[in-house]
């Protein structure tokens, strides 16, 4: 599929943080603009007053962008269809309301939540779908205003065709059927005034040209709303796509502890944006090959026909391999940016860029990198337990030779553990792991080359020293 016609979106509603569902939903649309040459837009969706907070929302539109997620339309970025914020579209719905009523496809409804609840009791009692039960559905002008007249405030409700079969070709779960007889008439705006998330939902991205929306399959029930408001509004749908939702391993609800981090939690670990697409763009959408892929290749392989109907199961081990894939293949550059505050204290400001090459491939986090920074350039070195059983075991001599090896040959490598070697008659693990316990503290580590070129020669003979 290509096409400069295709527009997708992320129409988060800003209530709290982006967490990897919504993310994966935003990238899934954003990526699938990409691979067609389209648009992706973004909408704000914060008619719920009570809930929605403009400090999410710049939250959002941050963490969007940290990972990548640009759009060509909306916040900030401005665009044909604007405003692209609920809250400023009061007006815009207000004409689509007074369509619907003017046409009898919606009515004033004057129930009470206690009404409303009481109704819905009494059918569960009786076996029956809760529904709405129509109280409202045929007042009469003079009832109406009586109501009113009363106080009470109504909300809207759409009058739901009676006997229709709607059909749709979901993009991921095939052909879907409904009967509209299974629908209540439902309201459309709240007694408050604030439009129901659904109806502003279709509306807009009638108006905002969506060709396709790819979101989570908690809204397939939503979806079969929307179809029927837009039938009745005359106005285009989107073509719809319902993913499944992502899981913990056991198949349960993800859990703070399993995956339901916020992006601002994983950025704050240190998960790298790049780590987050690889493997966002793989929970529930499969590549051919699990081979690394930039943004760009991301976007040109992205298919609807790879998106998967089974459950996503969160996979924190894949979410590791990934981000150590993005360390190794991180620039310098934005290596240094991303570990200078948890170096800034440990590493001479000199020895940075050096430190960063040696430890790369031994670190996922800055926290592993603030690890090796202490364990090498603290001024006093602590070994580890396991450390100290290698050292104790090489023996003193085993160091005196080492110091006079590196006396002769200072950091160059080969040269140094040849001498060694034959000094001591040490060779393999014995050879190496004693040095690298002595100068590093610990048995597994950094390339030993690379790390005695970086420290300083006072330091290597104090910690060889340390170790006789
Ligand atoms: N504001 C809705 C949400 O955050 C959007 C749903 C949709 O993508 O249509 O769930």
């Amino acid at each position: 599929m290509t096409g400069k016609n295709v527009k997708t979106r992320f129409a988060p509603s800003p209530t709290g943080y982006l967490h990897l569902g919504n993310l994966r939903t935003a990238l899934f649309n954003a990526l699938l603009a990409r691979h067609c040459g389209g648009t992706f837009l973004l909408r704000i969706e914060d008619t719920d007053a009570e809930r929605s907070r403009p400090e999410y929302g710049a939250a959002l539109l941050e963490d969007l962008r940290w990972l990548g997620l640009d759009w060509q339309e909306g916040p900030e970025v401005g665009g044909p269809c604007a405003p692209y914020a609920q809250s400023a579209r009061t007006a815009v719905y207000a004409q689509y309301y007074q369509q619907l009523e003017a046409r009898g496809l919606a009515y004033p409804c004057f129930c009470s939540p206690e009404e409303l609840a009481l109704s819905r009791k009494l059918q569960r009692a009786a076996g029956q779908p809760p529904r709405y039960a129509g109280t409202c559905a045929h007042l009469s002008a003079a009832e109406q205003q009586a109501r009113r007249a009363a106080g009470l405030a109504p909300s809207l409700r759409f009058r739901v065709p009676a006997g229709r079969t709607i059909t749709f070709t979901d993009l991921i779960r095939g052909p879907q059927r409904f009967a509209s007889d299974d629908i209540g008439d439902f309201v459309i705006r709240r007694a408050d005034g604030a439009p129901q998330f659904f109806f502003a939902n279709a509306v807009d991205d009638a108006l905002m040209a969506v060709s396709h929306v790819l979101r989570g399959e908690d809204h397939l029930t939503n979806t079969t709303r929307q179809l029927l408001l837009l039938e009745a509004l005359d106005l285009p749908a989107p073509a719809y796509g319902h993913l499944a939702l992502i899981v913990a391993a056991g198949g349960g609800p993800l859990s703070k502890r399993e995956g339901d981090l916020s992006l601002r939690e994983l950025r704050t670990i240190g998960y790298r944006p790049e780590a987050l697409l690889n493997y966002l763009a793989r929970l529930g959408h499969s590549y051919p090959g699990d081979a690394w892929r930039d943004p760009a290749q991301l976007a040109a392989d992205f298919a609807l026909e790879r998106l998967g109907r089974a459950p996503a199961h969160y996979d924190p081990a894949q979410l590791l391999h990934w981000q150590a894939e993005a360390v190794q293949r991180a620039t310098p550059d934005a290596l240094s940016a991303w570990l200078e505050p948890a170096l800034r204290e440990q590493v001479p400001a000199a020895l940075q860029a050096d430190f960063i090459a040696t430890v790369r491939p031994n670190i996922r986090f800055p926290a592993d990198a603030a690890f090796w920074a202490e364990r090498l350039f603290a001024a006093e070195l602590c070994p580890s337990e396991d450390s100290r059983v290698v050292i104790a075991a090489a023996g003193p001599a085993f160091f005196h030779a080492a110091l006079e090896a590196y006396a002769a040959h200072g950091a160059a490598y080969q040269p140094l553990v040849e001498t060694l070697k034959q000094r001591t008659g040490a060779k393999g693990k014995a050879l190496f792991m004693p040095l690298r316990a002595a100068l590093t503290g610990e048995i597994h580590g950094p390339e030993l080359a690379r790390v005695l070129t970086l420290l300083p020669a006072d330091s290597i003979c104090r910690r060889l020293r340390a170790a006789c």
